[in-house]
């Protein structure tokens, strides 16, 4: 019946025409097109020939609550209905940016009680890294600016939050990226980094290393440490147990400050508002988040950020003000839309039910590491991924042209499941919705793709 409604030719032959993607390779462009999606409920999709798809990728690590949604529907439309729009420049606010600011300040950790919103993701990183600048000039620091992310992260598509990024392929050569006053520490990946080592020797190094790059630029050099609590696509890496609080711990000796970017971890994906005290023990200076903040109803970020970080640039007296701000900052709509998002969480307690059938996602995904071309298996309550070898001994990657994941991908796209290829991964992060019969499936349709591939 939804077949009907859709002319695919039509669609292929514009998308082919006028329609760029972002990481798409052109040639694959012009000779395949897209799958192009038109329908959504729940956990799933479905293409413009009739397809239905489960979407083990929610979206892009977004659609937290499930897509279709009448409530959500609702909310928007009331919204778009009443105020559609409303400027948040200077001394104008919108009543649902000033509600869902302070239900952020409710949900964060510690004396989090100050939020930016922004546009998504890549703006709340860059406003987090323009706070932590006006921060270090406003306390008489004006030295203290440099940035230590890591190998593998993934901050987002601006030129300054993917120069702060730390993942090979998206620096490809034709940009120029920026490297001034920004550090790369090693990865926290067991997996491939720890060479031997115990997990906690391994995490001693990792230490270690951060130590010893801040004796190398100096601490009065450094204004943060930016890290995502799992790094996402990087390749959901989880870093050694206690790793967060230690190198939480190393800033605070040091008076760097903690920005915890959340983008993807948060809203449930953890199984928590916020992971980084939930999870991680860790009470940031800076949070980040986008994403699940609207479960991708709408675009949306945030920047939330400590009282202790607001008193110094707020300082009375001094006439002071953030010259930041984008247009669509604490958009009425997109707030009204995260406020009925966090309602739902609450209300139907997706938190506790994500952490157990995050559990179960877990334990039956593990079954995969059984498989002949499965190194790893990685998985933390509805982040998880599937690393494959050529040699389970060795760790010895397939050769990139064969592009492992893709194959496996598209195996199991043709039987009704989306999971995100990136060269020699599978990376999934489904609805936090997501029944036991679902996750049954993910893991069926994969185990046959896999040995399909084998
Ligand atoms: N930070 C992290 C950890 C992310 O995973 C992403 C996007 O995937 C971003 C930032 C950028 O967010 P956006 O794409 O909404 O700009």
């Amino acid at each position: 019946k939804r077949f009907s409604k859709f002319d695919s030719a039509r669609l292929i032959d514009a998308d082919k025409a006028h329609y760029m993607h972002g990481y798409h390779v052109f040639d694959d462009h012009r000779e395949q097109g897209s799958l192009t999606i038109v329908d959504g409920e729940g956990a799933h999709i479905q293409d413009a020939e009739g397809q239905r798809y489960l979407d083990a990728v929610g979206g892009m690590w977004c659609t937290n609550i499930g897509l279709g949604r009448e409530e959500m529907v609702e909310a928007i439309a009331d919204q778009t209905r009443r105020l559609a729009y409303s400027n948040s420049f200077c001394d104008m606010a919108n009543d649902r940016a000033i509600e869902l600011s302070e239900k952020l300040a409710e949900l964060a950790p510690g004396d989090l009680n100050r939020v930016f919103l922004t546009t998504g993701g890549s703006t709340a990183v860059d406003t987090a890294i323009r706070l932590v600048h006006f921060y270090q000039n406003c306390r008489g620091k004006p030295e203290k600016k440099q940035v230590i992310t890591r190998i593998n992260a993934y901050h987002g598509s601006t030129y300054l939050t993917m120069s702060l990024g730390g993942k090979q392929a998206d620096r490809p050569p034709e940009f120029d990226f920026l490297s001034d006053g920004i550090h790369h520490l090693s990865c926290p990946y067991p997996y491939r980094e720890a060479q031997g080592r115990s997990e906690a020797e391994f995490l001693e190094a990792l230490v270690a290393e951060f130590e010893a790059r801040i004796a190398e630029v100096g601490a009065e050099r450094i204004g943060a440490f930016l890290a995502e609590p799992i790094m996402g696509s990087g390749g959901v890496i989880i870093p050694p147990e206690g790793y967060h609080r230690r190198m939480w711990e190393v800033c605070r000796r040091h008076d760097i400050l903690y920005i915890s970017d959340e983008v993807v971890t948060s809203f449930g994906r953890l199984g928590h508002f916020f992971a980084s005290e939930d999870e991680f023990g860790v009470i940031p200076d800076i949070i980040t988040t986008a994403k699940g903040l609207t479960s991708g109803y709408q675009p949306l970020g945030a920047c939330i950020f400590s009282e202790r970080l607001w008193e110094v640039i707020a300082e009375p007296g001094t006439g002071r003000c953030f010259s930041h701000g984008f247009t669509y900052s604490g958009h009425p709509v997109a707030c009204a839309a995260a406020l009925k998002n966090i309602e739902i969480i609450e209300r139907e307690a997706l938190l506790p039910r994500a952490r157990e059938v995050g559990r179960y996602f877990e334990e039956r995904l593990a079954t995969l590491a059984e498989l002949p071309i499965v190194g790893e298996v990685r998985a933390k309550c509805f982040m998880a991924c599937v690393e494959f070898v050529a040699d389970k001994a060795t760790r010895e990657l397939f050769p990139e042209e064969l592009n492992i994941g893709e194959w496996v991908h598209l195996r199991a796209e043709r039987r009704g499941l989306l999971v995100r290829p990136i060269v020699h991964l599978n990376v999934m992060s489904p609805a936090v919705t997501l029944t036991h019969q679902e996750v049954d499936f993910i893991v069926d349709v994969l185990r046959d793709s896999i040995l399909e591939t084998v």
